[in-house]
């Protein structure tokens, strides 16, 4: 046998005579079926360099934020007067009265990953628990975020029709923060006070009721954070944050969200029926909304998770 150099470079051809048995032809298919072999992990490996190119880009056209560990600041705490007052006697009136809900956004209502704001991701449901809430109750948002990132959240989970119906839209600069707090990543409260000694926000005489200002026996935060209703622990609805985890998509609790806010608003004061039955998302409370209204999309979005399907 003899070896020579063919014109391809570091290719060498054999000129040995290799009888066509049965072996030999299983030696060719396995020669045949090695470079697909090694294509398919070539093109596999191309296409991870392709994504991680992506990526790169766009870690280099957003850079992550790093956020700095919070600032604890102290907080408002319940006065007496308030605590007095949760502490009566609930009972139901009929017809109900104005009730005022100052909804959380981010984590409540929408994930935003890694906190960005132009990614609102809904949270399943919020399409009818908007519609359920615009039409029993007066609404406001309460934001912590800044101005401009309020007003894309807002813009892209409210409806129009909803938007213009807002009591209020609030944000980081109704905390009264100082200039240094407002730009550090600190603890904020959500002092239920601001709100009901706002005098543009308070309601309009109507023949309807006799509320005349909000207060402690008509508002209701819905929020992801305890800690941020503590001067008013019982006005608050606290719901688990949405994070937007697999087990969170599709189902989720603002179905039952809506059913305590039912039973909340023909309250006579409301702090004092939360302070005896705290909302608990466990399935006591529950609108019979059917599964495939959980992606219904809000304000002309299209659903970022698909319905699971119930087979
Ligand atoms: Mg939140």
């Amino acid at each position: 046998m003899s070896l020579h150099r063919v014109n391809k470079p570091h290719r060498w051809e054999t000129t040995a005579n290799i009888p066509n048995s049965a072996g030999a032809e299983a030696q060719q298919s396995k020669r045949k079926r090695r470079p697909k072999k090694k294509a398919k992990k070539k093109a596999e490996a191309q296409a991870l360099h392709n994504e991680q190119m992506l990526a790169a880009q766009r870690e280099e056209i957003r850079p992550r934020r790093i956020k700095s560990p919070k600032i604890m600041l102290p907080g408002p705490k319940p006065t007496d007067e308030y605590l007095n007052a949760a502490a009566q006697d609930f009972y139901v009136v009929d017809p109900p009265r104005r009730m005022l809900v100052i909804l959380d956004l981010n984590g409540a209502l929408v994930h935003r990953p890694d906190n960005n704001p132009r990614k609102t991701v809904p949270r399943p449901f919020l399409a009818p628990f908007l519609d359920f809430l615009f039409d029993n109750f007066c609404v406001m948002v309460w934001s912590s975020a800044r101005p401009q990132n309020v007003a894309r959240m807002v813009d892209s989970v409210l409806p129009p029709k909803h938007r213009s119906g807002l009591v209020a839209r609030w944000d980081r600069s109704h905390f009264k923060l100082t200039p240094e707090h407002y730009a550090q990543n600190v603890q904020v409260y959500k002092d239920l006070n601001l709100v009901w000694t706002a005098e543009s926000i308070q309601p309009q005489p109507s023949d309807a009721d006799d509320v005349v200002r909000w207060d402690q026996s008509n508002t209701i935060l819905v929020d992801d954070t305890a800690l941020k209703a503590q001067g008013q622990p019982y006005n608050l609805v606290e719901i688990p944050e949405f994070t937007n985890t697999p087990a969170q998509q599709g189902c989720d609790i603002l179905r039952e969200v809506a059913s305590y806010l039912q039973t909340a608003r023909m309250q006579v004061d409301v702090s004092r029926f939360i302070k005896n039955y705290p909302f608990k998302a466990d399935g006591t409370w529950k609108f019979d909304w059917p599964d495939d209204l959980a992606n219904v999309p809000v304000a002309g979005m299209e659903p970022l998770h698909p319905t699971p399907r119930y087979e």
